[in-house]
């Protein structure tokens, strides 16, 4: 974070500031042993920090939904692997997907429906195994997944049964759990499962409450 604060945009050319920028490299430097990479492009840091900084959100909400093992943690790559996959002590699963849509009205390019498609169809062996499926997205995105939910054409063409909000961050982070049209896979665990397209709605906690299902 600290090298890209230190980004020099000053030097690039004016009449070409926006093609220059964006691929403009920022040196890395003191890096983990884990990051492989000496330089990156400026627009994709800032999306990667962007899913980091939410994925941390989601960590902490996990911990405190008594997620306690992590099984596997893929933010920065696209496609494959989930951003997160978690198991309690008790042996259930659940995965996390970033979706950071930038822009109103929280859907922008259909990019959250594209993103719900996925995770919703999705038949790694977590998935197969009946693992929860949350979403973190921001406050924006978390209210047009709410106002998705009376619209049962549209949820029922996605596969969904149910959304629920489950913590809203201080930050900003809502997370939200999807459940399986009945017969399209496996119901999440515990409470979720009980969750209609039209239900709970109301119960969207409040900033700051981070509070385990
Ligand atoms: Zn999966």
């Amino acid at each position: 974070m600290a090298a890209a604060r230190a980004w020099p945009s000053a030097e690039l050319p004016g009449e070409s500031w926006g093609v220059s920028a964006k691929r403009s490299l920022v040196e890395l430097a003191n890096l983990h042993p884990w990051i492989g990479v000496q330089s990156q492009p400026f627009s994709e840091l800032v999306n990667q920090l962007a899913t980091v900084e939410r994925l941390i959100d989601v960590l902490r909400w996990a911990e405190s939904a008594e997620f306690n093992t992590v099984l596997a943690c893929h933010p920065t790559t696209s496609g494959g692997d989930h951003d997160l996959v978690a198991r309690r002590g008790d042996g259930s699963l659940g995965v996390f997907e970033v979706s950071d849509v930038a822009g109103d009205p929280g859907n922008a390019n259909q990019k959250m429906t594209s993103d719900l498609g996925l995770l919703i169809n999705c038949t790694c062996p977590y998935c197969d195994d009946g693992a929860a499926k949350y979403v973190a997205t921001s406050r924006v995105s978390g209210d047009w997944l709410s106002r998705l939910v009376p619209r049962l054409g549209r949820m029922e063409a996605l596969g969904v049964a149910g959304l629920l909000p489950v913590a809203e961050t201080e930050s900003g982070t809502v997370i939200t759990q999807l459940n399986h049209c009945r017969g399209r896979g496996t119901e999440a665990p515990g409470r979720g499962a009980e969750v209609s397209a039209v239900g709970d709605l109301g119960r969207l906690l409040q900033p700051g409450s981070v509070q385990s299902t």
